[in-house]
C-alpha cells in the first residue's frame, strides 16, 4: 500500500480517525483508564466495564481479557468477543531492561500466588505476565507493584512498550558499554508521557551494549546497538523499522552514531516520526516498518535530523558481527569477579512460588542484596554470586524448574502464550513446546549444534517463528474423518532456517510444509536427523 493521502498520517494533515481504534484513542487517552479502574471498575467488577475500555484502553496498563477456557482455535473468527473471553485478565508487568531487585521479584511472585493462581510467564520481551487476574484486585496489585518501583504502564497498547536491555548490562566483562543508564533515563522520561500515548501501533525498543546482541536489534522498531564510535568513544548505532508478525522486516541502519547522553532525544525523535508520519488507516499496515519500507533509511535520517533533532548526527560504524544464537545461560564471570547464573525456564512458564524462591535465593547469595534479570529468551539471570557459590545456586534453580545446564533443545526452545490464555491463538503452545523439547532430548541425546525452536500460536509471531532454526506457526488443518466429514485440528506451518546476525534471514516456508500438532516432535526429529546426516564440519543448522 502506498504512503500518502488517506493513510491517516497526522503530519500530512489527516487527523480524522480512519478506524474504530483510532477513534477510541482520539476520544479518550488510554492513560486515563487507570483512574476509572481505581474509582469505578474495581467496585462494579467485570460487568460494569465499558467495552471500549475493556477491549481497548485497558491495554495501556498491561491488561488483556483472557481467552475463555476450552474454546478451540478454529472458532476464534466466528465468535463474539464476549464468547471468546472469560472474566479474568492477563496482566503484563513491564520490566525494562529485565532489571529486578530480589524485593521486586518477590512482590511479583507473591502477586502471582495470591491473585493469579500461581501462574507466571516470563515473556521473550523480558516482561512477566500474570493470568487469572480479577479487575477487583487490580488497584491493590498496582499498589504492591508501585511500592517497589514497578508498574504496568504502557505494557501493552499503541504505546512505547517495555524497552529491552541485556540482562548482563552493568556487570558484563565484554560489553561495549553499560547501556543501563541510557535505558533507564529514556524510560523515566518518556513512558507514561501523553505525548507518546497515542501511536499508530505498538512501538518496541531495544537499548543494549551486549556484544552478543541478545536483545535482537534487527527485529525491534527502534534499537540502539552498542558500538565504538569514530574516535573510539562508546555509543550507539541506530536501527529502525524491524518487526515480525505477518509482514516480517529487518530493521535498517540509519548510519548515525548516537552518544550515550543523546539516546533519549534520538529515541523521542524516532518515536515522534512514528506518531506523526505513521500510517493509521489499517492496523495491519501501521507499524513503523511500513514507513521505513516506503521512505528508506536515508530519508528517515534526514527527517529525524531536520524536523526533530534540529542538528545532524555524525556517521557511525556498524556493530561487529554477532552470533545468531544469543542467550546468557550457565555460569558467566562478571567484570567484578562475581558470577552471573543464567537459567532457562520451561518455554517461559514458571510460577509465583518459584519466582518468590528465586528472589530469596538471589537475596541470600547475591552480594548486592539480590539482583535478577529476565532475558529475551524467556530465561532468568541471577547476578552477583560469589564464584564458590555459583554451582549451589544453579542446583537450587534446577529444583525450581529452571536450568543453568540445559540441553541444546531446552536452551533453544521458546513459546508464546498460545491458546491457554490468548484470544488470538489457534493452537496450544507451551505444553506442545515442552513435548517437542522432551521428545528431542530423548531421541537425539547427543545433538550438539545450537538450535532455536520457536513455537507460536498464530501468525502474529510473538515468539519469533521467522527467526528460528525451526519455527512453528499455529494453523488449523482440516482433517477427514472416517465418515468422510471434516473436522478442525491444531497444526503448524513450519518455517526452517531463520537466523539473526550477519547472515540474517527469515525462515523459509516450504509449500505444503504443515504438520499436525501431535506430529511436530516426529517432524522435528526427521529434520534434525537429516541435518546431522548432511552437514559439513561445524555447519550451523540455518546454513
Ligand atoms: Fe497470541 Fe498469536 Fe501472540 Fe501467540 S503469537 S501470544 S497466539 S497473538
Amino acid at each position: 500500500m502506498a504512503a500518502g493521502k488517506g493513510q491517516g498520517q497526522w503530519k500530512l494533515g489527516y487527523r480524522e480517525p480512519l478506524n474504530p481504534n483510532e477513534r477510541s484513542k482520539r476520544d479518550n487517552d488510554g492513560l486515563l483508564v487507570k483512574q476509572r479502574i481505581i474509582d469505578i471498575y474495581q467496585y462494579t467488577g467485570f460487568d460494569g466495564i465499558d467495552p471500549g475500555d475493556l477491549r481497548g484502553r485497558f491495554r495501556w496498563y498491561g491488561l488483556y481479557t483472557q481467552r475463555a477456557q476450552g474454546i478451540p482455535g478454529g472458532r476464534t473468527a466466528i465468535l463474539e468477543p464476549e464468547e471468546l473471553e472469560d472474566r479474568f485478565f492477563m496482566l503484563r508487568v513491564r520490566i525494562d531492561g529485565g532489571q529486578l531487585t530480589s524485593e521486586q521479584l518477590a512482590v511479583i511472585g507473591e502477586i502471582s500466588t495470591t491473585y493469579g493462581r500461581d501462574v507466571a510467564d516470563i515473556t521473550d520481551r523480558q516482561n512477566v505476565q500474570l493470568h487469572w487476574i480479577r479487575v477487583e484486585d487490580v488497584p491493590t496489585i498496582w499498589e504492591k507493584l508501585e511500592a517497589v518501583g514497578l508498574d504496568t504502564t504502557e505494557a501493552c497498547g499503541d504505546t512505547p512498550r517495555v524497552m529491552l536491555g541485556c540482562p548482563l548490562e552493568g556487570v558484563a566483562a565484554d560489553h561495549i558499554l553499560d547501556a543501563g543508564p541510557a535505558l533507564r533515563a529514556t524510560v523515566e522520561k518518556y513512558v507514561g508521557d501523553p505525548a507518546f500515548s497515542n501511536l499508530p501501533r505498538k512501538f518496541k525498543t531495544s537499548i543494549s551494549g551486549c556484544t552478543q546482541h541478545c536483545t535482537n536489534h534487527e527485529i525491534n522498531d527502534v534499537s540502539f546497538v552498542g558500538v565504538l564510535g569514530p574516535d573510539g568513544t562508546p555509543g550507539f548505532d541506530l536501527w529502525v523499522g524491524g518487526g515480525l508478525s505477518t509482514n516480517p522486516m529487518f530493521a535498517k541502519r540509519l548510519g548515525v552514531f548516537v552518544r550515550e547522553d543523546e539516546v533519549g532525544d534520538v529515541w523521542a525523535g524516532v518515536c515522534s516520526i512514528f506518531r506523526d508520519y505513521g500510517y493509521r488507516r489499517s492496523r495491519n499496515h501501521a507499524r513503523i516498518k511500513f514507513l521505513m519500507a516506503d521512505w528508506g533509511p536515508e530519508k528517515f535520517r534526514q527527517v529525524l535530523e531536520d524536523e526533530y533533532l534540529g542538528h545532524t548526527l555524525p556517521d557511525g560504524p556498524a556493530p561487529p558481527a554477532s552470533p545468531s544464537h544469543r542467550d546468557h545461560i550457565g555460569l558467566i564471570p562478571q567484570a567484578d569477579g562475581l558470577t552471573a547464573v543464567g537459567a532457562t525456564t520451561k518455554s517461559g512458564r514458571t510460577s509465583g512460588r518459584a519466582l518468590s524462591e528465586i528472589a530469596a535465593l538471589a537475596a541470600e547469595f547475591g552480594t548486592a542484596g539480590g539482583r535478577v534479570r529476565t532475558t529475551a529468551q524467556q530465561g532468568l539471570v541471577v547476578l552477583d554470586i560469589p564464584a564458590a557459590k555459583a554451582e549451589d545456586v544453579a542446583d537450587r534453580l534446577e529444583l525450581l524448574g529452571l536450568s543453568a545446564r540445559p540441553s541444546i533443545f531446552h536452551r533453544g526452545t521458546i513459546a508464546c502464550t498460545g491458546i491457554e490464555f490468548c484470544k488470538l491463538a489457534i493452537v496450544e503452545t507451551k505444553a506442545r513446546a515442552e513435548t517437542i523439547r522432551g521428545e528431542l532430548e530423548k531421541r537425539l541425546p547427543d545433538f550438539d549444534t545450537p538450535l532455536t525452536i520457536n513455537v507460536n500460536g498464530c501468525p502474529n509471531s510473538c515468539a519469533r517463528f521467522q527467526t528460528a532454526d525451526i519455527g512453528f506457526k499455529g494453523i488449523v488443518q482440516k482433517v477427514r474423518q472416517e465418515d468422510g466429514s471434516f473436522t478442525d485440528a491444531e497444526a503448524f506451518q513450519v518455517h526452517l532456517g531463520g537466523q539473526l546476525g550477519s547472515e540474517a534471514a527469515f525462515g523459509r516456508k516450504f509449500r505444503g510444509l504443515k504438520v499436525s500438532a501431535t506430529e511436530a516432535p516426529d517432524y522435528a526429529e526427521r529434520v534434525l536427523r537429516g541435518f546431522l546426516e548432511h552437514r559439513k564440519d561445524q555447519e550451523s543448522f540455518a546454513s
